[in-house]
C-alpha cells in the first residue's frame, strides 16, 4: 500500500490540487540527453519499475485491468497538458479502455480550438 506521506513528500501541490511528482520520470533520457518534458512519473519498488499515477490508482481507487490505461482528467485544465502526466492525485485519475484514452487525447481542451498536439482537430464524433 502506498504511504500518502511518502507520496506527498515527493510532490508539489498545484492550485488545482494536482500532485506533481518530482521524482524520476519516463521522459528523462540518458545522461547528456535532453529531458523530453513529456514523461510520466516513475518509481522503483523492490526492483520493479512502476508508473506512479498507475500505481496510485491501482492501490487507492481500484485495480487497473490489463486493457485499461489510467487517464489524467486534469490534462484538460493544464495549459501544458504534458505536465499533467506527472499528477498522481487519485481524484484526477480515471481508468478507461485504451481506445477511449487515445480518443480523448486528440480532442481539444474545452477552452481551446487546439488539440494537445497543437494542431486543430475536429470535435465531430466527440463523446
Ligand atoms: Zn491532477
Amino acid at each position: 500500500m502506498i504511504d500518502m506521506d511518502w507520496l506527498l513528500a515527493r510532490c508539489i501541490v498545484t492550485p488545482h490540487g494536482c500532485l506533481i511528482w518530482l521524482g524520476a520520470n519516463s521522459g528523462e533520457r540518458q545522461p547528456g540527453r535532453r529531458d523530453t518534458g513529456r514523461g510520466y512519473g516513475k518509481v522503483r519498488i523492490d526492483g520493479i519499475g512502476h508508473y506512479v499515477h498507475r500505481l496510485v490508482f491501482n492501490e487507492m481507487v481500484r485495480p487497473v485491468e490489463r486493457w485499461e490505461e489510467v487517464d489524467h482528467l486534469c490534462a484538460r485544465w493544464f495549459a501544458e497538458p504534458y505536465l499533467s502526466r506527472l499528477c498522481c492525485n487519485p481524484e484526477h485519475l480515471e481508468a478507461v479502455p485504451s481506445l477511449t484514452n487515445q480518443h480523448r487525447r486528440i480532442l481539444p481542451p474545452p477552452h481551446s480550438l487546439r488539440g494537445t498536439s497543437g494542431r486543430f482537430v475536429s470535435n465531430i464524433g466527440a463523446e
